[in-house]
């Protein structure tokens, strides 16, 4: 499979998933494999193309995040260990305070 730009993609050219044609430019996957049915006529038949809100949502099925979300969960990792070097800090001056309390 690779990832590919909608705009010059063999007949269908549309979504195998959502049926659906995308503009130029697009991401979509292109799947290097064909959909044929011999003899019987069917809109899809030809290459078989996934476009990225069918991947994500098929992803999301299977427990994959986009990598939207993905960036967002990073940011708040950062912010997240920020927090916890601050609280650690304060937590270490309040424990010399209280053993200079205590002694
Ligand atoms: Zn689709």
């Amino acid at each position: 499979m690779q990832l590919v730009k909608a705009g010059q993609l063999l007949n269908p050219n549309v979504c195998f998933i959502c049926e659906e044609f995308k503009q130029e430019g697009t991401p979509v996957v292109d799947t290097l494999r064909n959909y044929e049915l011999g003899n019987h006529f069917t809109p899809l038949a030809g290459r078989k193309y996934v476009c990225e809100s069918c991947v994500v949502e098929l992803g999301a099925c299977v427990g994959l995040a986009s990598a939207d979300r993905i960036e967002q969960l990073e940011k708040d990792n950062v912010t997240y260990r920020a927090k916890i070097a601050e609280l650690k800090k304060k937590l270490s001056t309040f424990a010399k305070e209280l053993t200079a309390v205590s002694t």
